[in-house]
């Protein structure tokens, strides 16, 4: 690991949240990768609802309220966004329903 005083901004850090290009002015919204249902979930921080709170670090994200995809499907996806994790609430029609993951870095 480098020792160096000078802290290089060529590199940029991982993040778990990546932000998403939108037309639409006054929006933004970001994206992740579920460790649960393999999908993409998306959150969106500005403009009109469904919208969520977000602590803006793209790292150690916690968001809320919580986030349902699919609900009433058999993928059905719900989760709580908390300091980078992803808790994985019950009734989550995947494997990692009940369960407290990290969320994986944006690759
Ligand atoms: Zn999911």
């Amino acid at each position: 690991m480098g020792a160096g005083g000078a802290v290089s901004d060529g590199e940029a850090l991982m993040a778990k949240f990546q932000k998403l290009k939108t037309d639409e002015p006054g929006v933004t919204e970001y994206a992740f990768t579920c460790p649960g249902c393999g999908g993409l979930h998306m959150i969106r921080t500005e403009g009109e609802r469904p919208r969520w709170e977000w602590n803006g670090d793209v790292d150690r994200p916690t968001c809320s309220p919580s986030l349902l995809v699919g609900p009433g499907t058999s993928y059905q996806c719900h989760s709580f966004i908390r300091d980078g994790q992803i808790q994985f609430l019950g009734d989550c029609g995947h494997e990692l329903r009940g369960q407290t993951v990290d969320i994986p870095e944006w690759a």
